[in-house]
């Protein structure tokens, strides 16, 4: 049986968007039927073209646009719309905050049935851009030159860029030099469709406190002609350079980096600092891309923790220790778990390079150490959780609605789940007294926040 759309594939029509999505498109309603339309912003007037036409819902492309928005701006990168590294340039940072804080508030009430609750405003940036401290950048060959940048949006049709506006200035000046040094030296770029070639990606990580530059090299085999000459002009034209690392990732992948990696110059990490506590990063670490944001998010955890030195604390999904570390400096004990050894070996690198003490890690899924730790006796008062986008598994959930720690701190990079997940303790006893979005990635649709609970 076919069902009769208001709208069919190719038509042009006049909409007013009354919403955005969590991916950053207008949303326009046709009898009730929603379009999504990217670039159309809240109260414009457009005309669009409906390209897809589903059963529930459908796509447009904005043709005309009749009455724009105040929140409107022109987007600063020349390359935004084939980037697609970006998706809300188009929107004021205003604007981008608004939305976030909408959307926040929304999901909270629609998927955790959560009424009432606390939302503040969007803790933003005052400065928000060149704020990435990480860039990883595909080569590929044109014309017998290297070209560096990114993938066109939906292929992998390499895109040469000279700058990119959320990257540190650094991070594009330690790209372009290592481009052009390859390129003099005559390391052909690595071919994806072929597997042949050697450059992959280059890799810059620049430390925002210390001014330390790391520089990947990521190559189809270990092979690396000319390596001297490469190494000693890369030491010669990057100021600041810590520390020069060959990744080899031999195997046909869109991961980006190998397993194994070589110290070519200088040293195996460079160091940074989050508010006190000094980072050693790896080539392979994981470590917050926005350490300046980074910094306010873990400053209102640990003000939501609200720690007076006596108290023993968990932190679930702790990663490389940046959270337990920050919590430790005010609590008796911070007991840390997290599914990755390598970033459990960097947290206790971590504690010792800051004589930190009173943690401990253990490696293994939360949902299965944790309740082990409660049948062992060891109870937390505060229970911190900073999961995946997939948020807390169920099982963990239910360990915490046991052994009822005074106050749970969540922090979310996914408020779907975090509705959900804020449900589940609130119907377990547990009530959320208010929530704190942060912007981590502004001018993306990210959005990261920070809820506290106590125990009714
Ligand atoms: N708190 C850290 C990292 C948060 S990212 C920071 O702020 O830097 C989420 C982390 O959860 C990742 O390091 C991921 O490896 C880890 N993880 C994913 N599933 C897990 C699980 N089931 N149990 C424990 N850790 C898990």
């Amino acid at each position: 049986m076919s069902v009769t759309l208001p709208v069919k594939k190719n038509d042009y029509i006049d909409v007013v968007f009354e919403d955005l999505t969590h991916e950053g498109a207008g949303v326009a309603k046709v009898d009730g039927y929603p379009l999504f339309v990217p670039n159309g912003l809240p109260g414009e007037k457009a005309k669009i073209k409906v390209i897809k036409a589903n059963k529930g819902y459908g796509f447009g492309r904005l043709i005309e646009l009749y009455e724009e928005s105040p929140d409107r701006v022109k987007a600063p990168c020349p390359i935004y719309k084939e980037c697609g590294g970006c998706q809300l340039q188009h929107l004021s940072y205003e604007g981008q905050l608004k939305a976030k804080e909408k959307q926040v508030r929304e999901v909270l009430t629609r998927i955790g049935k959560l009424e009432n609750v606390k939302v503040h405003p969007v803790l933003g940036m005052s400065e928000p851009w060149r704020y990435r401290n990480k860039a990883q950048v595909p080569v590929g060959e044109r014309e017998g030159g290297l070209i560096a940048g990114f993938y066109q949006k939906r292929s992998h049709e390499i895109i040469n860029m000279e700058a990119c506006l959320i990257q540190q200035e650094k991070n594009d000046e330690v790209v372009r030099v290592v481009k052009d040094i390859c390129e003099r030296h005559g390391i052909p770029a690595y071919d994806e469709e072929k597997h042949k070639g050697q450059l992959r990606h280059i890799m810059a990580r620049y430390g925002l406190v210390s001014g330390e530059i790391m520089v990947v090299l990521v190559t189809r085999t270990s092979e690396l002609p000319n390596k001297q000459n490469i190494i000693d002009e890369i030491v010669e034209r990057t100021p600041g350079v810590k520390s020069i690392i060959q990744n080899i990732n031999s195997k046909k992948t869109n991961v980006i980096l190998g397993d194994e990696t070589k110290v070519l110059w200088g040293e195996e990490v460079i160091y940074d600092f989050i508010g006190d506590i000094k980072f050693a990063i790896s080539s392979q670490s994981f470590y917050q891309v926005n350490p300046e944001q980074t910094k306010v998010l873990y400053d209102k955890a640990l003000e939501y923790a609200n720690l007076s030195g006596e108290e023993t604390v968990i932190d679930a999904y702790c990663g490389i220790g940046t959270i337990s570390l920050f919590l430790a400096q005010k609590a008796r004990k911070v007991y840390g778990v997290e599914i990755v050894p390598e970033a459990i070996e960097d947290a206790q690198r971590n504690a010792q390079l800051n004589e930190i003490t009173n943690v401990e890690f253990a490696v293994g899924q939360a949902e299965v150490v944790i309740p082990k730790w409660y049948e062992d006796g060891i109870s937390a008062d505060v229970l911190v959780v900073d999961p995946p986008r997939k948020g807390c598994d169920e099982a963990l959930l239910q360990t915490i609605i046991s052994m009822k720690p005074k106050k749970v701190v969540y922090v979310s990079c996914n408020p779907g789940t975090l509705a959900r997940d804020l449900r589940i303790l609130e119907d377990g006893g547990y009530k959320t007294l208010e929530v704190q979005p942060v912007d981590m990635f502004p001018h993306t649709t990210h959005v990261e926040a920070v809820a506290l609970l106590e125990l009714n």
